[in-house]
């Protein structure tokens, strides 16, 4: 076990530049969370499991997922109601004996099964109780530093098992915060495409096109993003388990990443616990877009149709504050280059957040 469990996920970093780790079993549906154990099966995952969830989503999802496993297999179980070091470190202490874990809950959860089983060499399985951002499907985990949050890369799961009647019962506002999580996908593009002229940055055709597709599909079909139906849940799980496979692909998160999730990381620091991760990066990706050129309106327009924040104010943060973010982005993981390294100064941020964010 190591002294770090952070520390260690950066240590084993191997270059996996030439890997592409996918998910292996996908299923979606109304009540597929009793096919856990057919997909443990199918796996040959194993005989005792850990089981990562949170207070509320464990009587919501997990004790279900407990109980469809039954007598084959024995689950041990531990709520973790915040992601930080010393709770990856209990996991994967609770972990040291099992075969695999499943996380059934939020990003938070899903995110220290995929941190615990990552550093222990283990598979785990992603079971999502809200579509809020393309986390529950990437390698992707992001956890907490001294100085905000820190996406790093670990290891994507096996499986992910989307019960679409949960995810419908889920507040809208989880669903939107996807939505605009995948939407951003348009402008993390166009830095890839970027760095890669000006930078000379690898870029991967496939991860392009497939991550490109994802966002215009759920542009396309906005209008049918409604709360509480489970058919729209299916469409967000989708595109947000596609995101994660781009991003598989590429074997990085620059096909869904961008300069708009640096926004999204800054305006964490300065205005923690406001917005969602996907609200953020929504709001990131129409200034974004403008400073790209592209057609922000078009893309504050499908935000607004699906119910995802378009403006600061929306989520109760100060223009002020949106104009030090949008300053602080490139110093967030500066070696990420993006549009918001081309040269924006404090006149022109408060310029930004005053034409994009007015109405
Ligand atoms: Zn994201």
């Amino acid at each position: 076990m190591s002294a770090d469990p952070i520390k260690l996920l950066k240590e084993r970093g191997f270059d996996k530049s030439k890997w592409m780790q996918l998910p292996r079993d996908v299923v979606i549906g109304h009540d597929v969370i009793g096919q856990v154990p057919s997909v443990c099966e199918d796996l040959k995952l194993g005989s005792s499991a850990l089981l990562i969830s949170g207070k509320g989503t464990m009587g919501l999802a997990g004790e279900r997922v407990r109980q469809a496993l039954g007598n084959d297999c024995e689950v041990k179980v531990l709520i973790a109601e915040e992601i930080s070091p010393s709770v990856i470190h209990q996991a994967e202490k609770a972990a040291s004996d099992a075969d695999f874990l499943i996380g059934v809950g939020g990003g938070r959860v899903i995110d220290t099964a995929k941190i615990a089983s990552y550093n222990l060499d283990r598979q785990f399985i992603s079971i999502p109780t809200a579509a809020s951002h393309d986390g529950i499907a990437s390698a992707r985990a992001s956890v907490p530093t001294g100085e905000g949050n820190a996406s790093l890369e670990a290891q994507p799961p096996i499986a992910i098992i989307a019960d679409t009647g949960i995810i419908a019962s889920a507040p809208h506002r989880l669903l939107a915060a996807g939505c605009a999580d995948v939407i951003s996908n348009y402008t993390a593009i166009l830095d890839w495409e970027l760095a890669h002229r000006v930078k000379g940055e690898p870029m991967s055709e496939y991860a392009i096109a497939l991550s490109k597709m994802t966002a215009e599909i759920l542009v396309e079909n906005a209008q049918i993003i409604k709360p509480h139906m489970e058919q729209s849940a299916r469409f967000v799980i989708k595109a947000l388990v596609s995101s994660g496979v781009a991003m598989s692909i590429a074997g990085s998160s620059r096909p869904a990443s961008g300069g708009e999730h640096k926004f999204s990381h800054a305006l964490d620091r300065l205005a923690p616990g406001k917005a969602l991760h996907g609200e953020s990066c929504g709001i990131g990706t129409i200034v974004s877009m403008y400073l790209h050129g592209g057609d922000w309106r078009s893309i504050r327009t499908s935000l607004r149709e699906i119910g995802a924040p378009t403006t600061p104010a929306d989520l109760g943060i100060d223009d002020a504050v949106a104009v030090e973010a949008i300053l602080m982005a490139k110093t967030i993981r500066p070696e990420r280059f993006t549009i918001f390294d081309m040269g924006i100064t404090r006149e022109s941020a408060e310029h930004l957040v005053q034409m994009l964010y007015a109405e």
